[in-house]
Formats: structure tokens, sequence, C-alpha cells
């Protein structure tokens, strides 16, 4: 690379652009995943759309390799790539929330906290996941699964529209009525199409939810996975609830008696009020042991968004996997202990997270997201700050998965997924809509330029 075109390119830039021997160089290019270490040659700081079309034009023109970050969280690291070029969004902040049409404009560098904390002042919400750091962008282009899931559907089920630079410098606007196919495929099909540039969501009436954690010791694992298991279908929409596997944090303010001990927790948000939240949680409550502790309460939304972020800082060792789960035999609880018993560190769990209800009533043509028969979206993540434990977590998470990978539907959430993320198991994952995906891409990315995301080949 001549220096005199990357300071040509920097000139056409509003935003920095960070090079290896810059003093933030370092700082800049960290990823969430301290597991993954990634040494860009450049790194486009974008602040607009014009940014992000000078940048793709650059990495094309010099047969750089590009990745597109977002909020970085990926786990096996695609917002950045070794010796190319980085397209980072993270300053591309700003939420607009139209209170009377119930829609919000998000740029692409927003995490998800950022559209809560926009959207809660109006009483709404717009469907995403769990822990508030997490990038809007990458989250939304897998799918976005978190607590309204099962009343509101996905995150794209919630997207109205996106703008998005292509592969040849081109932006389009692609919603229901322009550029249907790319709609159609950035619903679920990752960021193998283009740089979204804004987004469009619908958003929905959430304010004061009754919420929070439930753990038992895991001696009472097996029940309390086998009552979750029939309550869900029969429990209104209005509560989103997972079940995991994990341990009672070995820190305040968990109780001290009980920290550190292996468990099973169900971790649940009712949209309503807290009576009913309350009365609606006694019927599954009723049925099971005593919990080591119930911390269920009224709370903003945005505080239960935020619940887990500090036992989830930037630069954790992360590796994870993840299979789509129709139904939950005894015999998969089982298997699911039986990998819990062994799970590496306080931090590493299994989580099932139900993409039931308003899931269910899309059609799985109606976008790239195929799993709509799916009960369950489960994840095995091995965490630890050591970096010196990164191979026991990831042997651990393997293994595990491949213990309970037989019970599972086939294929697997994107977003979930890490190295595994080979062709075969893109075509399980997206089954009758793999041929369509290849398809789009093939008109809109014919020679593959973003090719570090799960990627969806281009014929040739
Ligand atoms: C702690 C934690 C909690 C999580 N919880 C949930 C959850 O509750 N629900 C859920 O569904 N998922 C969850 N995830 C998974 C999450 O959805 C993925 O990690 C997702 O990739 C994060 O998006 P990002 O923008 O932060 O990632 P990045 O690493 O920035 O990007 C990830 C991918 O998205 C693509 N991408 C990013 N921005 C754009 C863009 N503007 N245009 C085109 N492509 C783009 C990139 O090419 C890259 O392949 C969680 C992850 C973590 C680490």
């Amino acid at each position: 690379m001549q220096a005199m075109a990357t300071e040509t390119f920097a000139a056409n830039m509003r935003g920095p652009v960070i090079q290896r021997m810059d003093a933030d160089y370092d700082a800049v290019r960290s990823l969430y995943n301290g597991m993954i270490d990634k040494t860009p040659l450049l790194i486009a700081r974008c602040t607009d759309a014009a940014d992000v079309v000078t940048a793709v034009n650059f990495a094309r023109d010099n047969d750089l390799a590009v990745a597109i970050r977002g909020g970085g969280h990926s786990g096996p690291g695609l917002g950045s790539v070794d010796d190319g070029l980085v397209i980072d969004l993270s300053m591309m902040k700003g939420v607009r929330v139209d209170p009377v049409t119930r829609t919000v404009r998000v740029g692409p560098g927003c995490t998800q906290g950022d559209v809560d904390h926009a959207t809660h002042l109006y009483g709404l919400a717009v469907p995403a996941g769990i822990v508030s750091s997490t990038g809007i962008a990458g989250l939304t282009l897998g799918g976005g699964t978190g607590y309204l899931t099962r009343k509101y559907g996905l995150t794209i089920d919630n997207l109205l529209e996106a703008d998005v630079v292509l592969a040849d410098g081109r932006i389009v606007t692609a919603n229901a009525s322009e550029n249907f196919d790319l709609y159609w495929a950035l619903r679920g099909g990752g960021g193998n199409f283009g740089v979204v540039t804004s987004f469009l969501f619908r958003a929905h009436p959430v304010s004061m939810v009754y919420a929070g954690p439930v753990f038992w010791d895991i001696e009472h694992a097996r029940i309390v996975m086998q009552k979750y298991r029939e309550f869900l279908p029969g429990a209104p929409e209005e509560l989103g609830t997972f079940v995991g596997l994990k341990t009672v944090p070995p820190v305040d303010p968990f109780p001290g008696e009980h920290q550190g001990k292996q468990a099973c927790a169900i971790i649940s948000c009712y949209n309503g009020p807290a009576e009913e939240g309350q009365a609606l949680m006694a019927r599954l409550l009723g049925a099971l042991p005593v919990p080591l502790f119930n911390w269920m309460g009224e709370m903003p939304f945005p505080a239960l968004q935020s619940m887990f972020d500090p036992f989830f800082p930037k630069g954790l060792q992360w590796y994870w996997r993840g299979d789509f789960v129709k139904e939950l035999s005894d015999q998969a609880i089982e298997a699911y202990i039986a990998q819990a018993r062994r799970l590496p560190s306080t931090l590493s769990l299994m989580h099932l997270y139900p993409i039931d209800g308003a899931v269910h009533r899309v059609g799985k043509g109606d976008t790239a997201w195929n799993a709509r028969e799916a009960t369950w979206s489960m994840v095995i993540a091995g965490i630890d700050p050591n970096p010196q434990k990164a191979g026991e977590i990831t042997r651990w998470t393997k293994g595990a998965w491949e213990a309970v990978h037989p019970y599972s539907a086939g294929g697997g959430y994107v977003n979930f997924m890490m190295d595994d993320g080979d062709d075969a198991r893109l075509k399980a994952t997206y089954g009758e809509n793999y041929d369509r995906l290849v398809a789009v891409k093939s008109k809109y990315d014919p020679r593959n330029l973003f090719h570090v995301n799960q990627n969806i080949r281009p014929l040739h």
C-alpha cells in the first residue's frame, strides 16, 4: 500500500483513519472478545455514510480485505481483519424516536443500550438482546433475540428499512417496496450484502417491567427445566423467559452462602403490571422447589437490559457455540445438566432463549432467517478473564456442544457461531432460503468484498 494512497484516502474522510504507527491503534483495534487479536492495516472510523462510501471504494480499488464493525461483539471477531481495512462504525451513533409512528431511526454504531436509553423516554422499546453493550447492527443483521421476542418477534421482524452502501460504492435503501430482495436478505443474512449505515425499526410500548432472575441449586435443575418446558407454551407472550445453567457469581450482592454454587436459573421479563407478572410466575414457581434466591421485581426496562453488563466487561476470553432446539426431551435435559456440572469457570454458561410466539407467525420464506419452527436458540459459552484458560474453555464448549447437539433441530443462530460457520452449517441454518441468499449475494456483492462474516459465497 502506497503511503500516498493512504494519505489521500484519509484526507477524503471526515473521521480519522488509524494506522499501525498511531498511538491509539491498539485501543481502537481491540475487540470485545479478548481471545481474538487481529492487526488490521487501517481502521477507518467513519462519521457518516459518505465516509463509508469512501472506505468501501478504497478497499475495493486497493484489493484490501474488509471487515465491518458495529459494536465489536462478534464471538469470532468478525468486526476486524488481519492486514485489511476495518470499516469502524462505532462513531456513527444517534437515535431518533418518532413517538407518533412508533418508529426509531438508529445509527449503525449504536449499542443496544443506546437504543433502549433513547426509546425509554417515550415508553417504547425495540425488541433486541439482553446485554446493553452489544452492537445493534450485528445483532440485528443476524436476527436478534431477547425478552420481547415472544410477543413482538425477532429484531429483524421489526426492521422496516435500512440504508446500505454496496460493494460498488452505491448507497441504496432497502425496504418492503425498494430493493426488496436486499431487504429480505438483510433480515438474518448477516453482514454479507453491504454496510448498513442506518436502520429504521418499529418500537412497542414497554416501560416498567416485572423482571429478574430466580436461581436454584443444580440439584433441582431437572425439575426446573421440565416445569419450565411445560409452562412456556401456555405462558402469555408478554412474558419473555429463558433458562440457563450457570454458577452463582462469587461476588456481592449474591448471598455469601450460595456464591460459587452450580445453579439453574430462570431469567424473565413480564411486560405488564407487576401484580400480573407475579401471579403468572407464581404458577411456575409454585410447582418448583424453594429457590436459592428470587430477585424478580419491578424495574425500568433499561435496568433489566443492563443488569448483566457488570459481569461481562470488554476483554474477557469467549468461545461459544449454538444450536436451534425444537423439543427439550428428558434425555436432552440430562445431557445439558451433565455438561453444566463440568463448567470450566464461574462465568461459563448454557442458555436456552425462547423463539416461539410472534417468531412463529412469520413465514419461513418471509425473511432470510429460516428457523421459524424452532422453540429455542441455545448457546453454550466458555467465558473467563484469564487468557491462560482460553484452551480449557474452548475445549469444554466444543465438548459440551457435541454432547447436546444430537438433541438439536439442525442449524444454529449465526450470531452464536464461532469458527464453525462453514458452508454446510450455513446451509443447515438457512435451509430452503440458502439458494435465495446466494442469488442476492451474487447480485449485490459478486466479488465477495464483504467476506469477513458468516459468509454466503456468491456464484462464480
Ligand atoms: C455479551 C453478549 C451478549 C449477547 N446477547 C445477545 C442476545 O441477547 N441476543 C442476540 O440475538 N445476540 C446476542 N449476542 C450476539 C450478538 O448478536 C453478536 O455478537 C453480534 O454479532 C454483535 O453485533 P456487533 O455489532 O456488536 O458485532 P461486530 O463484531 O461489530 O459485527 C459482527 C458482524 O456483523 C456485521 N456488521 C456489523 N455492523 C454492520 C453493518 N452496519 N453493516 C453490515 N454488517 C455489519 C459484521 O460484518 C460482522 O460480521 C450477544 C453477544 C455478546 C458478546
